[in-house]
């Protein structure tokens, strides 16, 4: 297939680097980075005007409004408008609402599996839009990620993604909460670990992402807690959690309080730069009052 890839960063660069070694030609579009082995054109339009699918990898909602006003109008008939960045709901509708008006295909695809799935062609994608489009973009999905869910119609990619986070950074909040605690009490992080990575409080955060250093999975806390997963895109995602929460009229108190503690960590504290599991060494420093 003919691919326009708009936003070369972290994740897109080696996202189209598995498109193009699986031999489909690459066309690539950022207003920053110059990737190795990706052929740029000038503009997003120039990239997109002759592409089979265009997909984005952008750093936010208003963002891909801006490149998908540019884009759109350059595509040619039939051809998918595939954007795989994490944005809010609103924006991931919108600019679907602009391309199906256009006569396009168009998915919101977003992406879990970090920078290390990107290069190694596992993520697992998100997906919101026809099953016409899916079908197009599904050999790519396969090249670029081991998983590919079809959650619905536009929109509904965006929604799993960060209700998916919710639940994340909520569960990262208790664990490290949990270990502090267990800490206080004189509990043994080895013995509070094998108790309740096989207990009823077992999760993701305490069985595959031990935010305590020496404990249980590897992980960033092994790693002086150097991301992973940054504070501050846990911040992004919780952020969107909220702002879908207030848009959908959904009582949602943990996500409002978990996006609440990553911002004090992020802006106000040492949070930024570091991973998201350094809650651990926040609430290990702090007492209740
Ligand atoms: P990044 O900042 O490394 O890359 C974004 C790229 O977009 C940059 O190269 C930037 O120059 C480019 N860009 C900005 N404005 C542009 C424009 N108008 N036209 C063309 N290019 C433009 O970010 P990233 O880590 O690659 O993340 C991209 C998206 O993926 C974000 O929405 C992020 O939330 C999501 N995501 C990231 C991760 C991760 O671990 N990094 C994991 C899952 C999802």
């Amino acid at each position: 297939m003919n691919i326009a890839f708009i936003g070369l960063g972290n994740m897109g660069a080696p996202m189209a680097l598995n498109l193009l070694k699986a031999g489909h030609t690459v066309t690539g579009f950022d207003t920053f980075a110059t990737p190795d082995g990706i052929d740029l054109a000038a503009t997003a339009g120039e990239a997109a005007a002759t592409a089979d699918v265009v997909i984005t990898m952008l750093p936010n909602g208003t963002i891909l409004r801006a490149v998908a006003a540019e884009v759109i109008p350059a595509m040619k008939p039939g051809a998918v408008f595939c954007d795989c960045s994490t944005v809010d709901v609103d924006s991931a509708k919108a600019v679907a609402e602009q391309a199906v008006a256009a006569g396009l295909g168009a998915l919101d695809a977003p992406v879990s599996g970090g920078v290390g799935g990107a290069a190694a062609g596992t993520l697992t994608f998100m997906v919101g839009g026809s099953d016409a489009a899916f079908a197009t973009v599904q050999p790519l999905f396969e090249i670029m990620g081991q998983k590919a869910v079809h959650c619905g119609a536009s929109g509904a990619g965006q929604a799993a993604k960060i209700c998916n986070n919710m639940i994340l950074g909520v569960t990262m909040i208790a664990t490290c909460e949990a270990f502090a605690l267990a800490d206080k009490l004189g509990l043994d992080r080895q013995k509070m670990y094998d108790v309740v990575s096989t207990s009823s409080g077992y999760s993701w955060t305490m069985n595959a992402y031990t935010p305590a250093p020496g404990v249980g999975a590897k992980s960033p806390a092994d790693n002086d807690y150097k991301p992973g997963f940054a504070a501050e895109l846990m911040l992004k995602d919780l952020r969107l959690s909220q702002q879908a929460a207030e848009s959908a009229d959904a009582d949602t108190p943990m996500g409002q309080l978990a996006a609440a503690l990553y911002e004090t960590f992020v802006d106000k504290e040492d949070g930024k730069g570091m991973d998201f599991s350094a809650m651990l060494p926040r609430f290990e420093k702090r007492s209740r009052g």
